[in-house]
Protein backbone atom coordinates (compact mmCIF):
# COMPACT_ATOMS: atom_id res chain seq x y z
CA UNK A 1 0.00 0.00 0.00
CA UNK A 2 1.42 3.38 -1.38
CA UNK A 3 0.73 6.88 0.58
CA UNK A 4 1.57 9.93 -0.42
CA UNK A 5 1.89 12.32 1.84
CA UNK A 6 2.41 16.32 2.29
CA UNK A 7 5.14 18.04 4.24
CA UNK A 8 4.64 21.70 4.54
CA UNK A 9 8.01 23.94 3.95
CA UNK A 10 8.67 27.72 3.84
CA UNK A 11 5.34 29.50 3.24
CA UNK A 12 3.31 27.70 0.81
CA UNK A 13 5.65 24.68 -0.14
CA UNK A 14 4.64 20.94 -0.10
CA UNK A 15 7.24 18.11 -0.27
CA UNK A 16 5.62 15.18 -1.40
CA UNK A 17 6.40 12.12 0.12
CA UNK A 18 5.51 8.59 -1.48
CA UNK A 19 5.80 6.06 1.16
CA UNK A 20 4.72 1.94 2.20
CA UNK A 21 5.55 0.67 5.56
CA UNK A 22 9.34 0.60 5.01
CA UNK A 23 10.49 3.13 2.32
CA UNK A 24 10.07 6.50 0.90
CA UNK A 25 10.88 8.75 -2.09
CA UNK A 26 10.33 12.49 -1.66
CA UNK A 27 10.04 14.81 -4.37
CA UNK A 28 11.00 18.43 -4.24
CA UNK A 29 12.77 18.48 -0.82
CA UNK A 30 13.90 22.24 -0.70
CA UNK A 31 14.40 21.81 3.30
CA UNK A 32 15.68 18.71 4.72
CA UNK A 33 14.78 18.84 7.89
CA UNK A 34 11.10 18.44 8.09
CA UNK A 35 11.55 15.51 5.95
CA UNK A 36 14.00 14.17 8.14
CA UNK A 37 11.90 14.46 10.88
CA UNK A 38 8.63 12.63 9.34
CA UNK A 39 11.49 9.48 7.79
CA UNK A 40 12.65 8.93 11.47
CA UNK A 41 9.20 9.88 13.38
CA UNK A 42 8.07 7.00 11.17
CA UNK A 43 10.74 4.51 10.77
CA UNK A 44 11.16 5.03 6.87
CA UNK A 45 14.05 4.53 4.86
CA UNK A 46 15.01 7.00 2.14
CA UNK A 47 15.28 5.54 -1.43
CA UNK A 48 14.98 7.90 -3.91
CA UNK A 49 14.95 11.55 -4.11
CA UNK A 50 13.28 13.08 -7.16
CA UNK A 51 13.71 17.19 -8.32
CA UNK A 52 11.54 18.94 -10.52
CA UNK A 53 13.59 21.96 -11.33
CA UNK A 54 16.38 23.82 -10.03
CA UNK A 55 15.02 26.65 -7.56
CA UNK A 56 15.95 26.41 -4.27
CA UNK A 57 12.72 25.86 -2.57
CA UNK A 58 12.43 22.92 -4.37
CA UNK A 59 16.12 21.22 -4.44
CA UNK A 60 17.86 22.82 -1.33
CA UNK A 61 17.21 19.70 0.94
CA UNK A 62 18.36 17.28 -1.50
CA UNK A 63 22.31 16.84 -0.76
CA UNK A 64 21.57 16.52 3.02
CA UNK A 65 18.89 14.06 2.60
CA UNK A 66 21.36 12.30 -0.35
CA UNK A 67 24.61 12.09 1.98
CA UNK A 68 22.46 10.75 4.60
CA UNK A 69 20.70 8.03 3.43
CA UNK A 70 22.53 7.29 0.29
CA UNK A 71 20.03 7.36 -2.20
CA UNK A 72 19.72 8.72 -5.64
CA UNK A 73 18.40 12.07 -6.73
CA UNK A 74 17.07 12.12 -10.00
CA UNK A 75 16.70 15.51 -11.54
CA UNK A 76 16.30 17.32 -15.27
CA UNK A 77 19.26 16.78 -17.86
CA UNK A 78 19.17 20.17 -18.86
CA UNK A 79 19.61 22.18 -15.77
CA UNK A 80 22.30 22.50 -13.25
CA UNK A 81 22.17 21.04 -9.69
CA UNK A 82 24.78 19.97 -7.41
CA UNK A 83 22.95 17.16 -5.64
CA UNK A 84 21.63 15.50 -9.07
CA UNK A 85 23.11 11.94 -9.34
CA UNK A 86 20.94 10.73 -12.22
CA UNK A 87 19.54 13.26 -14.75
CA UNK A 88 16.42 12.41 -16.70
CA UNK A 89 14.77 13.60 -19.70
CA UNK A 90 11.65 13.02 -21.67
CA UNK A 91 10.42 9.16 -21.85
CA UNK A 92 12.88 8.45 -19.40
CA UNK A 93 11.71 5.82 -16.56
CA UNK A 94 12.19 6.41 -12.81
CA UNK A 95 11.88 3.03 -10.97
CA UNK A 96 11.13 3.13 -7.50
CA UNK A 97 11.24 -1.26 -7.29
CA UNK A 98 11.22 -0.92 -2.82
CA UNK A 99 7.92 1.38 -3.52
CA UNK A 100 6.90 -0.77 -6.46
CA UNK A 101 5.96 1.88 -7.95
CA UNK A 102 7.60 3.09 -11.63
CA UNK A 103 7.41 6.98 -13.07
CA UNK A 104 7.63 8.26 -16.58
CA UNK A 105 9.58 11.65 -17.27
CA UNK A 106 7.88 14.44 -18.82
CA UNK A 107 9.91 17.26 -20.24
CA UNK A 108 7.76 20.85 -19.61
CA UNK A 109 9.68 24.01 -19.71
CA UNK A 110 8.49 27.10 -19.18
CA UNK A 111 8.83 28.06 -15.93
CA UNK A 112 12.82 26.79 -16.11
CA UNK A 113 14.03 25.54 -19.27
CA UNK A 114 14.90 22.20 -18.03
CA UNK A 115 11.64 21.74 -15.50
CA UNK A 116 10.48 17.87 -15.67
CA UNK A 117 7.34 16.22 -14.32
CA UNK A 118 7.26 12.67 -13.16
CA UNK A 119 3.72 10.48 -13.86
CA UNK A 120 3.22 7.22 -12.17
CA UNK A 121 0.98 5.38 -9.92
CA UNK A 122 -1.49 7.37 -11.21
CA UNK A 123 -0.26 10.36 -10.20
CA UNK A 124 1.65 13.45 -11.35
CA UNK A 125 4.42 15.78 -9.78
CA UNK A 126 4.75 18.99 -11.52
CA UNK A 127 6.71 21.25 -9.77
CA UNK A 128 6.10 24.78 -10.75
CA UNK A 129 4.53 24.33 -14.17
CA UNK A 130 0.43 23.05 -13.54
CA UNK A 131 -0.87 24.55 -10.10
CA UNK A 132 -4.17 24.12 -8.83
CA UNK A 133 -5.84 26.85 -10.97
CA UNK A 134 -3.00 28.00 -12.56
CA UNK A 135 0.54 27.64 -13.77
CA UNK A 136 4.20 29.17 -12.81
CA UNK A 137 5.41 32.12 -13.41
CA UNK A 138 7.63 32.26 -16.97
CA UNK A 139 10.94 32.89 -15.52
CA UNK A 140 13.23 31.29 -18.28
CA UNK A 141 11.02 29.51 -21.03
CA UNK A 142 8.41 31.29 -23.63
CA UNK A 143 4.98 31.25 -23.71
CA UNK A 144 5.15 28.63 -26.38
CA UNK A 145 6.71 26.76 -24.50
CA UNK A 146 4.89 26.42 -21.37
CA UNK A 147 1.40 26.25 -23.41
CA UNK A 148 3.00 23.28 -24.77
CA UNK A 149 4.16 21.49 -22.03
CA UNK A 150 0.67 22.80 -20.32
CA UNK A 151 -1.04 20.51 -23.11
CA UNK A 152 1.37 17.58 -22.29
CA UNK A 153 0.04 16.97 -18.66
CA UNK A 154 -3.61 18.07 -19.99
CA UNK A 155 -3.37 15.30 -22.40
CA UNK A 156 -3.03 12.75 -19.12
CA UNK A 157 -6.13 10.44 -18.02
CA UNK A 158 -8.38 12.84 -16.75
CA UNK A 159 -8.27 10.88 -13.22
CA UNK A 160 -4.60 11.63 -13.06
CA UNK A 161 -3.91 13.06 -9.87
CA UNK A 162 -1.86 16.36 -9.54
CA UNK A 163 0.60 17.20 -7.14
CA UNK A 164 1.85 20.71 -7.27
CA UNK A 165 4.40 21.74 -5.13
CA UNK A 166 2.41 25.15 -3.70
CA UNK A 167 -0.49 25.80 -1.96
CA UNK A 168 -1.76 28.91 -4.15
CA UNK A 169 -5.37 27.67 -5.05
CA UNK A 170 -7.06 30.27 -3.65
CA UNK A 171 -4.92 33.43 -4.68
CA UNK A 172 -4.74 31.31 -7.92
CA UNK A 173 -8.76 30.89 -8.16
CA UNK A 174 -9.08 34.73 -7.17
CA UNK A 175 -7.67 35.15 -10.72
CA UNK A 176 -9.29 32.19 -12.59
CA UNK A 177 -12.78 33.94 -11.62
CA UNK A 178 -12.02 36.98 -13.22
CA UNK A 179 -10.72 35.98 -16.35
CA UNK A 180 -13.54 32.65 -16.53
CA UNK A 181 -16.34 34.42 -14.48
CA UNK A 182 -19.28 32.33 -16.01
CA UNK A 183 -17.45 28.88 -15.10
CA UNK A 184 -20.25 27.00 -13.04
CA UNK A 185 -17.30 24.64 -12.37
CA UNK A 186 -14.75 26.83 -11.15
CA UNK A 187 -17.55 28.87 -8.54
CA UNK A 188 -18.14 25.59 -7.32
CA UNK A 189 -14.62 24.71 -6.55
CA UNK A 190 -13.98 27.86 -5.09
CA UNK A 191 -16.75 27.10 -2.19
CA UNK A 192 -15.40 23.21 -1.73
CA UNK A 193 -11.51 24.74 -1.42
CA UNK A 194 -12.40 27.75 0.71
CA UNK A 195 -13.72 24.83 3.14
CA UNK A 196 -10.58 22.84 2.68
CA UNK A 197 -8.63 25.78 3.54
CA UNK A 198 -10.79 27.08 6.40
CA UNK A 199 -9.58 23.25 8.38
CA UNK A 200 -6.69 24.19 7.25
CA UNK A 201 -6.00 21.24 4.90
CA UNK A 202 -4.27 20.89 1.24
CA UNK A 203 -6.00 21.49 -1.46
CA UNK A 204 -4.38 19.50 -3.41
CA UNK A 205 -3.77 16.91 -5.12
CA UNK A 206 -6.05 17.36 -7.74
CA UNK A 207 -7.17 16.20 -10.87
CA UNK A 208 -6.50 16.60 -14.48
CA UNK A 209 -10.25 16.01 -14.96
CA UNK A 210 -10.80 19.09 -12.68
CA UNK A 211 -7.86 21.19 -13.79
CA UNK A 212 -9.31 21.12 -17.70
CA UNK A 213 -12.67 22.16 -16.38
CA UNK A 214 -11.21 25.11 -14.23
CA UNK A 215 -7.88 26.03 -14.80
CA UNK A 216 -7.97 28.90 -16.93
CA UNK A 217 -4.17 27.77 -18.41
CA UNK A 218 -5.81 24.96 -19.30
CA UNK A 219 -8.56 26.75 -20.95
CA UNK A 220 -7.42 27.83 -24.35
CA UNK A 221 -10.36 25.83 -26.75
CA UNK A 222 -13.03 27.57 -24.80
CA UNK A 223 -14.75 30.31 -26.39
CA UNK A 224 -15.20 32.42 -23.32
CA UNK A 225 -11.46 32.21 -22.19
CA UNK A 226 -10.65 33.23 -26.26
CA UNK A 227 -12.99 35.76 -25.73
CA UNK A 228 -11.41 37.25 -22.49
CA UNK A 229 -8.16 36.74 -23.83
CA UNK A 230 -8.06 38.67 -26.49
CA UNK A 231 -10.45 41.21 -24.86
CA UNK A 232 -6.78 41.82 -22.70
CA UNK A 233 -4.98 41.73 -25.49
CA UNK A 234 -7.10 44.30 -27.62
CA UNK A 235 -6.95 42.26 -30.73
CA UNK A 236 -8.44 38.69 -31.81
CA UNK A 237 -6.18 35.83 -30.78
CA UNK A 238 -7.11 31.97 -31.86
CA UNK A 239 -3.62 30.11 -31.58
CA UNK A 240 -3.26 28.30 -28.16
CA UNK A 241 0.03 30.01 -27.46
CA UNK A 242 -1.27 33.60 -27.83
CA UNK A 243 -4.11 32.62 -25.97
CA UNK A 244 -2.43 31.16 -23.03
CA UNK A 245 -0.19 34.24 -23.29
CA UNK A 246 -2.42 36.78 -22.73
CA UNK A 247 -3.75 34.90 -19.56
CA UNK A 248 -0.02 34.70 -18.38
CA UNK A 249 0.52 38.41 -19.25
CA UNK A 250 -3.22 39.06 -17.26
CA UNK A 251 -2.35 37.51 -14.08
CA UNK A 252 0.95 38.70 -14.03
CA UNK A 253 0.00 42.25 -14.11
CA UNK A 254 -2.69 41.81 -11.26
CA UNK A 255 -0.30 40.03 -9.02
ZN1 LIG B 1 10.19 27.28 -9.08
FE1 LIG C 1 8.59 26.82 -6.23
Amino acid sequence: MIDIIPIPAFEDNYIWLIRNQAFAAVVDPGDADPVMEYLLQHGLKLTAILITHHHGDHCGGAEELRQYFGCPVYGPRREKIAAVTQTVTENDTVNLPELSAAFQVIDVPGHTLGHVAYYGINSLFCGDTLFACGCGRLFEGTPEQMQNSLAKLAALPDETKVFCAHEYTLDNIRFARIADPGNVALQEREIRERQIRVQGLPTLPSTIALEKSTNPFLRWVDSHLIAAASQFAGHPLSSPASIFAAIRQWKDKLD
